[in-house]
């Protein structure tokens, strides 16, 4: 018998739990059940591997020695940006700025951006299911400049409503920042069509691909994207990296946001010249081993491939959604029509934290609260949810204890 596409991509992932050191221990005396991925993934051995090497083999500072030990980790720290460049298809590495995570990524564009382009009266159109690194970061600008923020509001299936969107975009709008993946809902947003419209008045658009780079393709020059960001240590890297995508025009464009070595060209007293792009942004000795790490992460996946990732996920989350939803009392939060790796929930009745811990005592990891979208928790109307998180190396098995652990937790705390 001629085994069919999804049997071919159920096979690939079986035995690649082997691949990720922490997923052999056990959680509260079970196999630990991981389902908090979107919060930050686990790490395959390649990626622990390369950071071990890194320090055993080649670490000094870079940029700065002329001394071959000092070459190599510059050459193993760009060999880390160039990686990411091809991963994520940018025209060049200068447009790669490593930053500390997605958080910094975003606060970068808001503070050197906006210094630079935003005035009273402008406005910044946001989402009404942002993380808050996708918010404060724009208040704070707003504050500030004397400018105004906008949200582009969603339906109750958690979509958002690109008539009002659309109806938004003026002469005063100076920027618009979205998230690519909701990380409480999993709705896929419609980035292309975001970008096209913005693009039309001459708006730059920033994506918060947090939650879209470990799940999909990302291809910054086909979406066309003004900036893009994202966190390391949810793509399977390090903690303490990640990366902004800029158009170099915007770059270019930007004073930069950190002062200190590694950014400058020549200091005196009296003046001091920048840098050239990425280093203009990367002030300080940079994440060397972390860079290193991610590299080694976009490496992992890409030998898995997008395609085959893609598709095992998808499928995984419909099984968590048909499962879940035979469970009486259960209501699910975020039933947009696209959707990737996200299954926020509630029973009806209990606290979410009650169920979490129910769920942590048979060994099933899963996060619970207002994941860091407290106003898209005030659009639903609920303090919060319980939210089973996915990546390539959960499967079925882990979905049915996820629901027999929700089965015991409505049972528990209902009766
Ligand atoms: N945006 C989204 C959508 C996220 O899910 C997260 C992490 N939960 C962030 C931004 C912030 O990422 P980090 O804490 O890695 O900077």
């Amino acid at each position: 018998m001629v085994a069919t596409e999804q049997e071919n991509i159920t096979q690939l992932f079986e035995g690649i739990r082997q691949d990720f050191p922490l997923l052999q221990q056990d959680m509260r005396g079970k196999p630990i059940v991981f389902l908090d991925s979107a919060a930050s993934s686990q790490k395959p051995q390649a990626v622990i591997n390369a950071i071990d090497t890194y320090y055993q083999e080649s670490h000094a500072n870079v940029h700065r020695g002329v001394y071959e030990l000092s070459q190599k980790a510059t050459d193993a720290y760009e060999r880390g940006r160039a990686l990411v460049r091809q991963f994520i298809n940018a025209p060049s590495d200068e447009e790669v700025i490593f930053v500390r995570g997605t958080t910094e990524g975003i606060n970068l564009v808001a503070s050197s951006y906006c210094r630079k382009f935003l005035s009273e009266g402008d406005e910044i159109i946001i989402s009404a299911m942002e993380h808050h690194s996708n918010i404060v970061p724009w208040q704070m600008a707003c504050e500030f400049a004397g400018a105004k923020l906008r949200v582009i509001p969603i339906n109750d299936r958690g979509e958002l409503i690109m008539e009002e969107y659309e109806q938004m975009l003026n002469d005063r709008t100076k920027m618009v920042a979205v998230v690519h993946v909701s990380n409480s809902l999993g709705t896929i947003n419609p980035v292309e069509e975001i970008i096209e419209k913005a693009h039309q008045k001459g708006i730059p658009v920033l994506l918060d691909g947090a939650q879209a780079i470990p799940h999909m393709k990302v291809d910054v020059q086909k979406l066309d994207a003004d900036f893009y960001t994202f966190s390391g240590h949810k793509m399977f890297g390090p903690t303490g990296i990640g990366i902004l995508y800029g158009k170099k025009k915007w770059l270019d464009a930007m004073p930069p946001y950190q002062g200190g070595g590694e950014m400058i060209e020549t200091v005196t007293f009296e003046k001091t010249t920048y840098g050239n792009l990425p280093h203009k942004f990367e002030a300080g000795t940079p994440d060397i081993s972390g860079a290193v790490g991610l590299g080694a992460a976009v490496e992992y996946m890409e030998k898995i491939g997008h395609e085959a990732i893609t598709a095992y996920e998808a499928e995984l989350l419909q099984y968590a959604t048909e499962e879940m939803q035979k469970v009486d009392g259960v209501r699910i939060i975020g039933t947009a029509g696209k959707k990737a790796s996200v299954l926020s929930f509630l029973i009806d009745g209990a606290h979410p934290y009650d169920v979490g811990t129910i769920l942590d005592q048979l060994g099933v990891a899963v996060r619970t609260g207002h994941h860091c979208t407290q106003p898209l928790m005030d659009r639903f109307g609920i303090p919060g949810t319980i939210r089973a998180s996915l990546a390539f190396y959960n499967n079925k098995e882990d979905i049915d204890r996820l629901v027999a652990g929700v089965r015991r937790a409505a049972k528990m705390l209902l009766s």
